[in-house]
């Protein structure tokens, strides 16, 4: 069992300070009103005492991902080929759709399975980076490119990727 510590939420404690009585080190009396983890023992009295749910015991090793099995990440490929080509679908019907409540729907349905697809990418092992800040790089690398940038390729990852802002 690794060693556990107590960790204040200080956006949600409203300083009734109960987990001060209850702790046995003091750690929770600090000037930062973050908990000391040096004096804290993990005993969890100060989480059970909260009465804002303000203190999650965390532990302070993280144990190591474990490998994944090669059947496992095929497996998961599947899955994300399937979130695919659930997404080309409802992007088709979305565009072709004269309810707009239909076109609302499968938009959604579109994001979602993107989103899904990026996961489960991401837990194969890959960095799909698509978030605007990097289209945004892109596009003033295009606009303005660095010595050696490939920006034929760049123009072509623009016109093919769909970012998510
Ligand atoms: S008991 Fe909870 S709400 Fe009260 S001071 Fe401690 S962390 Fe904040
Ligand atoms: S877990 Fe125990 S020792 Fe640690 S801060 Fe909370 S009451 Fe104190």
């Amino acid at each position: 069992m690794p060693k556990m510590v107590a960790s204040r939420n200080l956006r949600i404690c409203t300083k009734d300070c109960m987990c001060l009585y209850v702790c046995p080190t003091g750690a929770t009396d600090t000037e930062t009103g973050q908990v000391d983890f040096s004096k804290c023992v993990g005993c969890g009295d100060c989480a059970r005492s909260c009465p804002n749910s303000a203190i999650s015991m965390i532990p302070l090793d993280y144990p190591h991902q474990q490998p994944k099995d090669e059947r496992v990440k095929e497996k998961v490929r599947a899955i994300a080929r399937s979130k695919a080509a659930q997404e080309n679908i409802a992007k088709k019907i979305a565009e072709s759709a004269d309810d707009p409540g239909l076109r609302i729907l499968m938009t959604a349905v579109r994001r979602s399975d993107r989103l899904m697809g990026e996961d489960l990418i991401r837990e194969t092992g890959y960095l799909l980076p698509q978030s605007g800040e990097v289209r945004r790089m892109l596009e003033s690398f295009v606009a303005d490119p660095p010595e050696g940038f490939p920006v034929e390729a760049a123009k072509e990852l623009l016109s093919r990727m769909w970012f998510n802002s």
